[in-house]
């Protein structure tokens, strides 16, 4: 018997503590999740979690998908074999490359009623491999290949070399719902990605200024919260008509205020829909400096016209290239990347103010005086599209 599994390790610190049970109910119900569609077994042991008994052409698949889980640290594919000496010595062959190497073999025995001990066993499949590989020499202490060795108590062990890092971070769940504010740029994707590795289950809000943004603007946002999914899980996408809003914006207010005021209309409308939908945070991928609305006097504007919710701001301290960066590895740069036109650039004043006022921001702002109309007439019309994970 041998076979192909794929061995997961979680993030430990979260697991510890008294809510052990339920952080870990999470994260296996969302690894899970991600096996849909795929016949497998999930074993779980002490400390670690097991996939097995799939066809092994899905072994990259099933690589791929746990690399999108938060809460998993790293994991392995391994070689699964009855307890069996020869077994044992076979399996561990195939992890050691035709190259010049040092190695070692580490064995970890659960299984007591073996009659060798670890170090025995080690030393001995170590002998097979020197045997078997002319460039090998063994060495304990920095070797360039480790093999490991697990004996399980049931009679079979797991052969496996080298460690893949997984996402890290947090169940999503754990951490609540967070209405994410999401445009078509390069951030606000990465913000929801950090959110959601934080454990946030993420619901995001988009404004679309049709006719001047285009309908690809808006499939655009929904292509993005799509791949989000993958690691986010569903997500509920609201598309909140701003047309009438920028209008007034528009007409009413001093230009070099309008992005201001268009901000705090935003996050305001954010707000209203986070509280609807059960959801304590709101999450933007402002990050300080990067525009005129993002110095620190503009991001204290916007905040004012948040009535209770905390704004989480996870790229606030991050540089553009690194964020870039993320997006790449996350799977958005590519949609950001294309060049329709958000409705924070339809109207765009030459100016924007840098260190805007919060009184002339609130006196500008109150000049739309069917402001609170036209913002139930946007929710009233928010389109909602419901993404789920393509697995
Ligand atoms: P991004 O790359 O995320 O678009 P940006 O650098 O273009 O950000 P801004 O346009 O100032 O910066 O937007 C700052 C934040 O405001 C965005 O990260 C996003 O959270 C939110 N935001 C901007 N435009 C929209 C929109 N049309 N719909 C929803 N949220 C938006
Ligand atoms: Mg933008």
């Amino acid at each position: 018997m041998k076979s192909k599994v794929v061995l997961l390790r979680y993030g430990e610190i979260f697991l510890k503590g008294r809510n052990k049970s339920y952080f870990e109910k999470l994260l296996i119900d969302n690894i899970k999740a991600k096996l849909s569609g795929i016949d497998c077994e999930f074993v779980r042991t002490q400390n670690r979690y097991y996939i097995e008994n799939y066809d092994e052409s899905l072994t990259d698949e099933i690589v791929r998908r746990m690399k999108q889980v938060f809460g998993l640290h790293s994991l392995s594919v391994a070689t699964k074999v009855k307890t069996d000496y020869d077994l044992l010595n076979e399996a561990a062959l195939e992890y050691a490359p035709d190259v010049n190497t040092t190695f070692r073999v580490t064995v970890n025995r659960a299984d007591k009623s073996l009659d060798k001990n670890s170090a025995q066993i080690g030393a001995d499949i170590g002998a097979y491999i020197l045997k078997r590989r002319a460039g090998y020499k063994v060495d304990l202490h920095r070797p360039q290949l480790e093999i490991k060795v697990d004996i399980r108590e049931k009679g079979f062990s797991y052969v496996f070399c080298g460690i893949e890092e997984c996402a890290q971070g947090m169940p999503v769940g754990c951490s609540g719902k967070g209405m994410l504010l999401l445009s078509g740029g390069f951030d606000s994707p990465v913000a929801g990605y950090r959110m959601a590795r934080r454990g946030m289950q993420i619901c995001a809000v988009h404004y679309h200024s049709f006719p001047y943004t285009s309908e690809q603007a808006k499939q655009k946002v929904i292509d993005l919260a799509q791949v989000l999914t993958a690691y986010t899980g569903d997500i509920k996408l609201f598309i909140v008509p701003f047309t009438q809003i920028q209008f007034a914006i528009h007409e009413k207010c001093r230009a070099d205020y309008m992005i201001t005021i268009m901000r705090r209309i935003m996050i305001n409308i954010a707000e209203r829909l986070a509280e609807k939908n059960g959801c304590g945070a709101l999450i933007t991928g402002e990050s300080l400096g990067q525009v005129a609305s993002q110095t620190l006097q503009s991001l204290t504007v916007t905040n004012d016209a948040v009535n209770g919710l905390p704004v989480f701001r996870p790229l606030i301290g991050m540089d553009k290239y690194e964020i870039i960066k993320t997006s790449e590895q996350i799977g958005t740069y590519k949609l950001s990347e294309l060049p329709y036109q958000d409705c924070c650039t339809v109207f765009l004043p030459k100016n924007p103010v840098i260190k805007p006022s919060l009184d002339i921001a609130k006196k500008e702002q109150a000049k739309i005086e069917d402001l609170e109309t036209l913002i139930e007439d946007a929710i009233a019309n928010v389109e909602t599209v419901e993404l789920s994970p393509m697995e």
